[in-house]
């Protein structure tokens, strides 16, 4: 029988509240509008900014997402040569190159808006102990390469780069394992202890992303694992709460008081969640209860009381909010006002994706916000799940352009007002 997630009321008065702060005025703040589209597509010229808006056009339409992603995937497993295609076109808009080296340009133009640079080796679907160990080596060399620089204020990673899913499903639901898994497991922890321990030594910060529930406690375990080794000094490692689950907000009380409680930092990672439909539909296959929040407004409401809450706790919990929401990041922006933080206070960072809501990030930036951005990169075939999702999100929901289609064509507009004046 399919179990809905529970309704949870609104009220936020009996929150527990363990370390309250003196709450100061903070005055000198520049206010920020997210609607400066002349800042948002600064750095990009006119024949960019025509391409991109091209690019957005078609990403518009349904049917032509759908076709593509059909086309592409038969045509990339018939090895037909259109790399080169992709590469131009949805690769360059949100990837950083197939290599740290190809990601230096992008660092510095990034650099140049003061936003930070987070380099996410994208590569999805690889699934043997090679890929993982591969996968390691190059996940610390973009720990080395933020070591080098300010430029790049975290690092990231994601368990299944490392870990196969059957073996995470299998501790989170408690099954014996054999000696050959036991094996298994252990270089997976050895894995996730060499990232962690790396960045620790390096001084860089590192995230461990979010994925689907049925590993998320595996995960969570293997985070807050980390954490104990690495956070008591400073905020090393950063775990990923998904607010479109309903009991992520409570998982991030629990947490905190963990963490105040073994004396570490906690890093926290605020995001809504990126497999809904993936986790409604096996919820409801598999005849359990959906681990996802009723409504959006549901997931919009607990995201909102996690922000408050992780400001309130700012002397244990440092945060990093990724959204491409505006009014998320405006009610953290009001919220770091009324509590008198300062806009670069270093534990409290804004994060969106390369090639997308540029009028967050930049106007964040140039109002003296933490910002990066994640920049992917890898292989063009390997990333190309990654660029199917980034797709997929950008196409027109009930008849409605898409956001970032609506951003470009309201800067060429502007662009071409200027010139005629
Ligand atoms: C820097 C960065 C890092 C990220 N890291 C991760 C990660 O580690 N793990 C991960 O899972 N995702 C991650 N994401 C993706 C993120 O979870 C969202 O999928 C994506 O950002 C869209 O949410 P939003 O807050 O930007 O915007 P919005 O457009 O306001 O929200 C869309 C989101 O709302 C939720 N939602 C939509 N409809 C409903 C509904 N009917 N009921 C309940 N909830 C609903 C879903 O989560 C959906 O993705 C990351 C995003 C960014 C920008």
């Amino acid at each position: 029988m399919y179990i809905a997630p529970p309704k949870r009321s609104t009220d936020m008065s009996n929150r527990s509240n363990l370390m309250p702060e003196a709450v100061q005025g903070f005055t000198n703040v520049k206010p920020v509008s997210f609607e400066d589209t002349s800042i948002a597509f600064s750095s990009q010229s006119d024949f960019k900014l025509r391409k991109t808006y091209w690019l957005f056009a078609l990403m518009n339409k349904g049917w032509v997402v759908k076709l593509g992603t059909f086309f592409i995937k038969i045509a990339l497993r018939l090895h037909l040569p259109i790399k080169l295609l992709i590469k131009n076109t949805i690769f360059d808009q949100f990837c950083g190159g197939e290599s740290i080296r190809d990601c230096e340009k992008t660092i510095r133009n990034l650099h140049d808006v003061h936003v930070g640079t987070i380099l996410d080796y994208s590569v999805e679907g690889e699934d043997t102990e090679k890929s993982f160990d591969e996968t390691t080596l190059e996940i610390l060399r973009t720990i080395e390469r933020a070591s080098e620089s300010k430029d790049i204020p975290f690092s990231v990673f994601k368990v299944t780069g490392i870990a196969s899913m059957e073996l995470l499903e299998a501790i989170q639901i408690g099954d014996s394992l054999n000696k050959e898994q036991k094996a298994e497991f252990d270089r997976v922890m050895h894995r996730v202890d060499t990232l962690c321990r790396r960045a620790y030594e390096r001084n860089v910060r590192i995230f461990v992303d979010a994925e689907e529930s049925w590993i998320q406690d595996t995960i969570d375990t293997l985070a807050y694992e980390m954490m104990d080794r690495y956070n008591h000094e400073r905020p090393v490692v950063y775990n990923t709460y998904q607010m479109y689950r309903w009991e992520s907000f409570s998982h991030l009380q629990r947490d905190t008081a963990e963490a105040h409680a073994k004396g570490y930092y906690l890093g926290v990672k605020l995001v809504r969640g990126a497999y809904l439909e993936k986790e409604r539909l096996r919820a409801h296959e598999e005849e359990y209860q959906d681990p996802i929040q009723a409504t959006k407004e549901d997931t919009d409401r607990d995201f909102n009381m996690a922000i408050e809450f992780c400001l309130e706790h700012r002397d244990i919990i440092s945060m990093c909010l990724g959204t491409h929401n505006e009014e998320s990041c405006e009610y953290c922006v009001d919220h770091m006002k009324e509590f008198g933080i300062a806009p670069d206070d270093s534990h409290i960072y804004f994060a969106q994706l390369l090639g997308m809501s540029d009028n967050i990030s930049y106007n964040l930036a140039n109002a003296g916000y933490n910002v990066a951005k994640y920049v992917p990169y890898g292989p063009v075939d390997t990333v190309m799940p990654y660029l199917f999702r980034r797709a997929d999100e950008n196409k027109s929901i009930a008849g409605q352009s898409s956001r970032e289609f609506t951003l470009v064509s309201d800067e060429l507009k502007r662009r071409k007002t200027c010139r005629s004046k």
